[in-house]
């Protein structure tokens, strides 16, 4: 049975407030600058916080800052739950984050248009800090809220700036009151852009998410000796340098050797004395390395590691390294990754399955309740950059599926289970 339903998203009101919310920390040349916490990300939160109040939703502020808006069902219940984040990084597009809270708030804005109750509660969130820019780690507010990282230790996080998570919470008006875990769902959908080029590349309408890229992120420092690049015999340098640039292509040759969905990044590399005519002794540099496969993951781990320590060894030169980030891989619910699926299919729109390769809010719900996320195409795949583009019409058939998605799960009654 179809699930097409007659309440159709209504894209002005939606790319308005996107639009809108989008003034809120502008840059000169477009994007945005909404750091978490900031006095920006503060009255961006007065914004939206407003327009859920104006939707008539019952909204609470937890004890990290997260804030929901609960639109009631007929039955009482486990409402299902939509939303995203609003902070930005310091040079971010209108529609990382915005759009998946916007789009809910859309969802909303239609239901009561049409006078439809929906069997269960709807809820429509965003997460503190899900970007990480100003205060590590990133994904904080949904972290907290689902016990994976203690209240206590992340309201004394200190920031980029030396400013304090509980402090700038309070600052902005958003240490709320609320016990953690309060806001307990059955259901959470996230939409949000693509950040990466596959959906443009290959024409497709929507991504049905699968699941989230597991993370591992390590810094190494080399130690070497520094010494006079005239004057040293090559047989007798302990050059950190070069040991960093095997490590670069040690990475690049993991990758292409493990294959399937594995990437790895050497992103940063710092040489001293960093001159041109001595040989670095030192020279720190991150691996980031990614797979849908834990197994995988954990071979990429190793090869590079292993690769590392032997060139050291051939260059007489130390090794260590300490771990910045370790995320597992997170699956999605076959069911709703499913309902995404049909959703798009019904309304005619071509969609593919896809993991995504950053984090996102959604992976922290995803141990507890079924969660899953659609994509809508990036332009060029941007992302985390003032140039970040999403077309209004990719944005209607992306926030049209949350739209069809969120019925079928608020109202599994009535024809549309999932
Ligand atoms: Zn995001």
């Amino acid at each position: 049975m179809p699930l097409l339903s007659n309440v159709r998203v209504d894209i002005g009101r939606l790319m308005a407030r996107i639009e809108t919310l989008g003034e809120i920390g502008a840059l000169s040349g477009g994007g945005v600058c909404r750091l978490a916490l900031t006095p920006e990300d503060g009255a961006g939160r007065d914004l939206v916080t407003g327009w859920m109040r104006e939707l008539g939703l019952d909204v609470s502020v937890d004890r990290i800052g997260n804030v929901w808006g609960i639109r009631p069902g007929k039955a009482d219940g486990a409402p299902v739950l939509l939303g995203s984040h609003i902070d930005t990084v310091a040079t971010g597009g209108l529609y990382d984050g915005a759009l998946g809270v916007l789009a809910g708030l859309e969802v909303i804005a239609c239901l009561n248009d049409a006078d439809i109750e929906t069997e269960y509660p709807i809820a429509v969130a965003f997460f503190t800090n899900e970007e990480g820019s100003r205060f590590a780690p990133d994904m904080m507010g949904s972290a907290v809220h689902q016990g994976s990282l203690a209240l206590e230790e992340a309201l004394v996080v200190v920031g980029i700036d030396g400013s304090k998570v509980g402090e700038e919470l309070e600052a902005i008006g958003y240490a709320g009151e609320v016990a953690l875990a309060t806001l307990s769902p059955s259901a959470f959908v996230e939409l949000h852009v693509e950040q990466g080029p596959v959906l443009e590349r290959e024409d497709i309408r929507i991504g049905a998410v699968t699941g989230v890229q597991g993370i591992s992120w390590t810094e190494y420092t080399l130690t070497g000796v520094s010494n006079h690049a005239g004057t040293t015999p090559m047989a007798f340098r302990c050059d950190a340098g070069l040991v960093a640039a095997e490590a670069i292509v040690a990475a690049r040759k993991a990758a292409g050797e493990i294959g399937g969905t594995q990437v790895a990044t050497v992103g940063a590399l710092t040489l001293e004395p960093n001159l041109v005519n001595v040989v670095p002794e030192k020279a720190v540099f991150t691996v980031d390395l990614r797979n849908t496969e834990e197994d995988a993951l954990k071979r990429a781990e190793a090869q590079v590691a292993e690769a590392i320590h032997e060139a050291a060894g051939a260059e007489g030169v130390t090794v260590t390294s300490r771990r910045l980030a370790r995320f597992e891989p997170v699956e999605f619910d076959a069911r709703v990754i499913s309902l995404v699926e049909r959703c798009a299919k019904d309304r005619a729109l071509s969609v593919r399955r896809m993991p995504s390769g950053a984090g996102h809010d959604a992976q922290m719900f995803a141990p507890y309740c079924p969660t899953a996320m659609i994509f809508v195409p990036s332009r060029d795949g941007l992302s985390h950059n003032i140039h970040e583009y999403t077309a209004p019409d990719q944005i209607e058939a992306g926030a049209q599926v949350l739209l069809d998605v969120t019925l079928a799960l608020a109202s599994p009654d009535a024809g549309t289970k999932p």
